[in-house]
């Protein structure tokens, strides 16, 4: 047997996502852990696809994407944001917005270089960050509000910043960016060289008529940003893992360097598919309107519970604190939720390095009302 001696990651384990989502089937649970719809994606793109393997569309795409989905996301960049981006030149098609982001840390940070990171944080930023060497910074934005101190992610800064890693909406919190916010990352990037990496994958999920605000709206960002997204969020696809990325063109350059080698090319007949159905926009722009149904009926089906509900501005998930239940930390909460209440939930202190319990659970309530019926029954049971 052969003995590894070290590891590149001697704290990672199995991410919470595959834990909780395990512990769901194990205990035949409700699973509102992991963030991904229970419910059908759209039959004319599931038919589109078949049509594309059929008609021969299977073998290698162009290095960057097939050059009519690039340019359907690069039509709807500028609808959204009125942001221009050279569909062929600064717009890659990814493997997911996981592989975006991977690639992206990849191309651009080496060792030594400082990341700064909001938490709490998705969890890939920032293992992919120490890979390459690279240290992370944190800002904790915290319960009930997750508000950020520009002032303090001012004192986060120093020559060795490199990039600063954003994600708005914010999975778990479901806080978005406000103008104000926007205002105080351009006062803190502006005369320096800092990278900004924009997870945006819930851009088209915003709720009660608020605005995403796109950093590549801003000139003065969009030209030091990398804005990541998925299809996966978007068309209710997450396990075909494609998105893409957009980026000034010296930035896709490099980008396109190092992703020629990490999977060179995505799916071929999904991005067919995908570029006929982008061509009408009807099929993305009612996702707010769509997923806030969902967001409003688990809101009032748990508001005479004894959970309380955090506020929710943006992506398919729904923070809750449970102290007027219990005082277990989260973690046990959310084991025991799952046990012997059937309900599957992602515990936030999973989302923060030092593990900071505030007895806040995450809810994904991308489900089928029936889903959420069940969920909503157990849960007022506590
Ligand atoms: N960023 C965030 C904030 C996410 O929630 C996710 C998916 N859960 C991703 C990136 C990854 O997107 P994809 O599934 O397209 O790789």
């Amino acid at each position: 047997m052969i003995l590894l001696t070290s590891s590149k990651l001697p704290t990672v384990g199995m991410t919470i996502f595959s834990q909780m989502s395990q512990l769901a089937m194990q205990h035949n649970a409700i699973n509102l852990s992991q963030g991904f719809p229970d419910f059908m994606p759209d039959a004319q793109l599931l038919n589109s696809v078949d049509h594309f393997i059929q008609k021969g569309f299977n073998q290698y795409a162009p290095l960057g994407g097939i050059l009519s989905l690039k340019e359907e996301v690069a039509i709807k960049i500028e609808n959204s944001h009125q942001a221009i981006y050279h569909p062929d030149a600064e717009i890659t098609i990814t493997a997911g917005g996981t592989q975006a982001i991977f690639t992206t840390l990849a191309t651009f940070i080496s060792k030594g270089d400082e990341v700064i990171i909001f938490e709490p944080a998705y969890d890939c930023y920032e293992p992919s960050v120490e890979l390459f060497g690279g240290i992370v910074k944190r800002f904790q934005m915290k319960a009930p509000n997750y508000e950020i101190d520009w002032s303090e992610v001012k004192n986060l800064v120093s020559e060795k910043t490199k990039m600063i890693i954003l994600n708005n909406p914010n999975n778990p919190s479901g806080k978005i960016l406000t103008e104000n916010d926007v205002q105080s990352l351009i006062q803190i990037v502006k005369d320096s060289n800092i990278l900004i990496l924009s997870d945006e994958v819930y851009e088209n999920i915003v709720f009660d008529g608020k605005k995403h605000l796109s950093l590549c709206q801003y000139l003065e960002l969009k030209e030091r940003t990398m804005i990541v997204a998925s299809f996966g969020k978007l068309f209710h696809i997450t396990g075909w893992k494609v998105g893409y990325c957009a980026a000034p063109k010296e930035m896709m350059a490099e980008f396109r360097k190092v992703h020629q080698f990490n999977v060179f090319c995505v799916n071929t007949p999904i991005q067919m598919a995908l570029a006929e159905y982008m061509k009408d926009e009807e099929h993305y722009l009612h996702l707010n309107s769509f997923f806030q149904e969902k967001r409003d009926f688990l809101r009032q089906g748990l508001a005479s519970t004894s959970f309380e509900l955090l506020s929710c501005e943006g992506t398919y998930f729904q923070a809750v604190t449970y102290q007027n239940i219990s005082g277990k930390d989260d973690f046990e909460f959310a084991k025991d939720l799952t046990i012997n209440h059937k309900v599957a939930s992602v515990p936030f202190s999973a989302f923060y390095k030092d593990h900071l319990n505030e007895n806040v659970i995450r809810l994904c309530f991308a489900k089928k009302q029936e889903t959420l019926e069940r969920a909503i029954e157990n849960l007022a049971k506590l």
